[in-house]
């Protein structure tokens, strides 16, 4: 990916907007699980979002890393934390945030149904990049691949704005330049006062 990626900012307006589509979809398919997993570290808030929808009360989480530093692939996608419960022959719903590649779901998807063997095992993303070798069973969005963007979560929010501010810094010279490069080169619109903040975080942890 580009070095200073297209962003989006989601919200949590967004983000309840999205979990509450994917639940109203599951009920619809008269399909609630009896578990849910989450995704880490993507997928762990829509997961409980999801799960407070629908009314599950078992949430489990499964972790697997791909994008290392903000919309930069660390190769292949691999599992680093394996399930964190039984499913028992269960019915489970797999959530996530975004599928991009897909690699992520569809590795976590194989863990899942290889390690709990499942009654019945389906996938939800908020956001699904129609280039992804992997479609979830259930989306909010589909984004086209011609309009990929780094979606920059809340959860990821300073993750992100310290990579992007670090990246930006070069041109930008200073908080007030670099403001304005995320502004017209990533479509980020944040305030001065963060950036400043986040490159301080980025000088005080290359320091140590
Ligand atoms: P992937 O394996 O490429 O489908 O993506 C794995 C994870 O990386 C996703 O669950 C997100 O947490 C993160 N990710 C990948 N692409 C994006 C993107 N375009 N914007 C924000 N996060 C992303």
């Amino acid at each position: 990916m580009t070095d200073l990626p297209a962003c989006r900012r989601a919200t949590w307006a967004d983000l309840d907007a999205w979990t509450g589509t994917l639940a109203a979809k599951v009920r619809a398919a008269g399909r609630t699980p009896e578990v849910i997993v989450g995704l880490t570290r993507g997928g762990w808030v829509p997961a409980r979002l999801v799960a407070d929808h629908l009314g599950v009360k078992r949430l489990l989480a499964l972790q697997t890393a791909h994008w290392g530093v903000t919309a930069t692939k660390d190769g292949h996608a691999a599992l680093t934390e394996r399930l964190s419960g039984s499913i028992d022959a269960a019915t489970v719903l797999l959530v996530d945030d975004i599928t991009d590649t897909g690699e992520s779901l569809a590795l976590a998807a194989d863990h899942v149904r290889a390690e709990g063997r499942p009654a019945r095992l389906e996938t939800a993303t908020c956001l699904h990049i129609t280039h992804s070798k992997f479609a979830p069973d259930y989306f909010a969005e589909e984004v086209p691949a011609d309009r990929w963007v780094w979606v920059v979560f809340p959860w990821t929010y300073w993750e992100d704005l310290r990579a992007l501010t670090a990246r930006a810094l070069p041109e930008g010279r200073d908080a007030a330049g670099v403001t304005r490069v995320l502004r017209e080169k990533c479509h980020l619109d944040v305030p001065p006062v963060d950036v400043e903040r986040a490159l301080r975080q980025t000088a005080t942890s290359t320091a140590k």
